[in-house]
């Protein structure tokens, strides 16, 4: 579905990233994976769908390599036609006691790198008369948590800049959506698991167990490969009319 068609998945050297890009790559699309750790592994773990793969470094927090990763990708493939906007980090704290420094940096990657690479990516879009952005919010981009006052913040403003985005080019073919997931047991969420058993004393089942129990009723994680299939249906022809939705996959955590 997706043949001759390159999305640019940034954060996806792990998690729900790689999850989405593999479910692009099944569809034909050249990817253009991002982030920092091992390169190499989910590099291969994308080819191996058959798909062309380009990588570039930029860290998400920095305008100017975020706009040389945007060259970069449209000279390795002549443009970016999906956009996934998802690379993002956490620190829980409250408020009171949050580094700013900390506060900065989620802002910056979290909510500011969407805005740079969509200013970015959409002219060529425009051009082209198709393009995909989409935006991996959180559940937290509709309700909040105590101690994640930077992440909620950042997540309720790109839930905001996707619906300006949808909006600014809703008689085009150019949609704007966003991804709202609860817990997904990657190595954000595992992090705060391990905090949980550290602090609480208690084995990592159980703290799983308790995270899962505390927000979503349906006691399971949505998983990568979840996510990525709404990334596809996002970038079929049955999403032509979708724009400016936060669609969250969360086990009923918003319902409640
Ligand atoms: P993860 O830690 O597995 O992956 C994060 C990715 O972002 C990695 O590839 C990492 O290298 C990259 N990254 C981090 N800082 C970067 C920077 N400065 N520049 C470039 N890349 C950078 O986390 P994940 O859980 O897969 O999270 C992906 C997205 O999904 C995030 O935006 C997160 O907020 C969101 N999300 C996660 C969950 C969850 O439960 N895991 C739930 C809702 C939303």
């Amino acid at each position: 579905m997706l043949k001759g068609k390159t999305a640019l998945v940034t954060g996806s050297t792990s998690g729900i990233g790689l999850g989405i890009a593999k479910a692009l790559a099944a569809q034909g699309a050249n990817i253009v994976i991002n982030g920092f750790g091992d390169v190499d592994g989910p590099k291969a773990e994308v080819a191996a769908l058959g798909a062309k793969v380009a990588y570039h470094g930029a860290d998400m927090s920095k305008p100017a390599e975020i706009e040389a990763m945007i060259a970069y990708a449209a000279e390795q493939f002549g443009r970016v036609d999906i956009l996934v906007n998802n690379a993002g980090i956490q620190h829980v704290a409250r408020v009171e006691n949050f580094p700013p420094e900390r506060w900065d940096a989620i802002i910056a990657i979290n909510m500011s790198s969407a805005f740079h690479a969509t200013r970015l990516a959409l002219p060529a879009m425009q051009a082209a008369g198709w393009g995909r952005i989409i935006n991996v919010a959180s559940v937290h981009g509709l309700v909040a948590s105590a101690e994640k006052a930077a992440y909620v913040a950042a997540k309720h403003g790109v839930v905001g800049l996707t619906k300006v985005t949808a909006l600014e080019n809703a008689t085009t073919g150019v949609t704007c959506n966003a991804i709202c997931p609860g817990w997904v047991l990657t190595p954000l969420v595992q992090k705060q698991v391990d905090a949980k058993a550290a602090t609480q004393g208690i084995s990592n089942e159980d703290a799983t167990k308790l995270l899962l129990g505390e927000k979503e009723p349906s006691m399971q994680f949505t998983t990568p490969e979840e996510l990525g299939a709404l990334a596809v249906f996002f970038c079929s022809p049955a999403g032509n009319n979708v724009r400016g939705v936060a669609w969250n996959m969360d086990g009923g955590w918003a319902a409640q």
